[in-house]
């Protein structure tokens, strides 16, 4: 039996382990995921420890992203342009580093109804859309959305983190733009929600009258207080944290087994259809 861990800050709430553990099932491997709350200070020891025979990898989620990097031995280049590491493999005594948070926000996204009928797959190009959240997950919707010719505008708490942001992802020069946090009415085609606000029930757009698709990337049991407002929302398109959620996991699931992720399995091991 082989382990793999989810590593993070707070991971009690984690819909994961469900995930990853039917998968398994599924396919009777006979590994098992665990959350390992793990605080700035126990890093460092317990990415050591994936170095074991014992351990297949991890998930890093929320708020070790970016600072795991300096601990691996390897980091996959779209990591690297990302700047953060949602997935290490543990290959004999080596940690290498990936990011399937694009990979799932694509995905999560190529299953919305289509706006436009002639636009296949990703809905949004040449379109405006604004993140809340300036850390990895905002990282990979940030250069996801560049690539498929969107601008993208960036407002987080820390505005300097979010100029971190603006200055390190680049499409061809193209780069996130720096904005205040939203309030009111925003004139973009499109929001995500890149901050843990929903987590504990607090909306995180309170005070923006929403635009016309939201997509929030908090993945809870409950719907978050914005799904809910944008569902209720006349003509507002939602996208939840769980479609994201799931698709990310499939592709860290192939990378740690080498084999094709049982979507049906995973997807029904989720608390809420998806
Ligand atoms: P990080 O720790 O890398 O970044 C967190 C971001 O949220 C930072 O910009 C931080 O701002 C902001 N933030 C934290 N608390 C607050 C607050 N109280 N008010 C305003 N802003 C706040 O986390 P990730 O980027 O990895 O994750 C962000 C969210 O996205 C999490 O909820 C995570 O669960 C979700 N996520 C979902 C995925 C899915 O598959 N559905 C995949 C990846 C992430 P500051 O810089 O000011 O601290």
């Amino acid at each position: 039996m082989a382990q793999v861990w989810l590593i993070g800050r707070p991971v009690a709430h984690s819909l994961s382990p469900a995930m990853h553990n039917a998968a398994f099932a599924k396919l009777g491997l006979p590994h098992r995921y665990e959350a390992k709350e793990t605080s700035d200070d126990q890093l460092a020891a317990t990415v050591a420890r994936l170095r074991g025979d014992d351990v297949l990898g991890a998930n890093v989620t929320i708020p070790h992203k970016e600072s795991v990097l300096r601990l691996l031995d390897e980091v996959d280049p779209e990591a690297r342009r990302i700047g953060a590491v949602n997935t290490i493999v543990s290959r004999g005594a080596r940690l290498i580093g990936y990011n399937t948070d694009k990979y799932g926000f694509e995905k999560a996204l190529e299953v919305q109804p289509r706006r436009v009928p002639w636009h296949e797959g990703f809905p949004f190009a040449d379109d405006d859309i604004l993140i809340v959240g300036a850390g990895g997950a905002a990282r990979a919707c940030a250069l996801a959305l560049l690539e498929h010719g969107n601008d993208v505008d960036i407002a987080n708490r820390d505005p300097a983190r979010a100029e971190a942001v603006a200055r390190s992802i680049d499409v061809d020069g193209r780069h996130p733009r720096v904005v205040p946090w939203p309030r009111g009415r925003v004139l973009v085609d499109a929001v995500v929600n890149a901050t843990p606000l929903g987590l504990s029930g607090e909306e995180a757009l309170e005070d923006v009258q929403l635009p016309m698709w939201v997509i929030d990337l908090v993945p809870t049991a409950e719907e978050t207080p914005l799904v809910k407002r944008a569902k209720a929302t006349e003509n507002v398109t939602v996208v939840d944290g769980l479609s994201m959620l799931l698709h990310q996991a499939a592709r860290s699931f192939e990378l740690w087994t080498g084999v094709p992720a049982p979507l049906e399995a995973m997807r029904a091991a989720l608390p809420r259809p998806v």
